[in-house]
């Protein structure tokens, strides 16, 4: 298992991305499957309510740029893209 990722809430990656991607939902639910929490349901409530996924991403980088923790962004959606879209 991973350790939770500091992602503010910010949303400076969101503003920053051309699809505008959901960075900090999906980061979120990570850390709550992190802690326990069921990550299918909370996987179709972000895409319900922000209608992007992250398959959506096409690697540009704009989010990491923007991103005031400076995190791993793109691996990041690559793993919500693995666990609930493939
Ligand atoms: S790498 Fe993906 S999430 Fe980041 S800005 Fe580009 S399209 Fe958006
Ligand atoms: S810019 Fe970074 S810290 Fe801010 S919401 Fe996006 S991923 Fe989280």
């Amino acid at each position: 298992m991973g350790k939770v990722i500091p992602c503010s809430g910010c949303r400076h990656c969101q503003f920053a991305c051309p699809k505008n991607i959901p960075v900090a939902d999906y980061i979120k639910l990570l850390n709550d499957i992190e802690m326990g929490k069921d990550g299918e349901s909370g996987f179709n409530s972000i895409v319900e309510r922000r209608k992007v996924k992250p398959s959506a991403c096409d690697h540009c980088g704009k989010c990491e740029t923007a991103c005031s923790q400076h995190l791993f962004i793109m691996y990041n959606l690559d793993r919500v893209k693995e666990m609930f879209e493939s």
